[in-house]
């Protein structure tokens, strides 16, 4: 599988190859995440991504226009600094990885499996699927 990814404006562009995880730790893969954080970082409801070994993952356009904010130490997130689209978070603690925007993956074939930090869920959205709901991680 070939996955191909891009900001809204086309600059920054990437590539992920090979079969996604379907788990990160007890993390099932993909997922929506309602944190807080993620409200902020995308402006929607939820953060739906997945986690890609570095290995598998290739930045083919537009480093220079990639911009990082560090919301924690060690936390960052990784937008378009042309168009604003949300594209990565990379976590330091957890090396050699990072997670991708399913938005940003025009036709992503597959579902996400679970939400997680659903205690700070938006009151605007109600879930409507049967998949795994966390508090916070699993
Ligand atoms: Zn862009
Ligand atoms: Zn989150």
């Amino acid at each position: 599988m070939a996955l191909n990814g891009r900001c809204l404006c086309g600059g920054v562009t990437y590539e992920v190859v090979g079969e996604l995880p379907t788990h990160d730790g007890d993390l099932p893969l993909p997922v929506y995440c309602h944190c807080t954080d993620c409200q902020l970082h995308t402006g929607g409801a939820f953060f739906a991504s997945c986690m890609a070994p570095l290995a598998q993952f290739a930045l083919t356009q537009g480093r220079e226009l990639l911009t990082r904010y560090e919301t924690r130490p060690g936390v960052y997130r990784s937008f378009c600094s042309r168009c604003g689209s949300s594209l990565f978070y990379e976590n330091h603690d957890e090396p050699g990885q990072l997670y991708f925007a399913l938005g940003t993956v025009p036709g992503f074939p597959l579902q996400p499996r679970a939400h997680i930090f659903v205690r700070s869920k938006v009151p605007w959205y109600e879930i409507a699927d049967d998949l795994p709901r966390f508090d916070a991680y699993p």
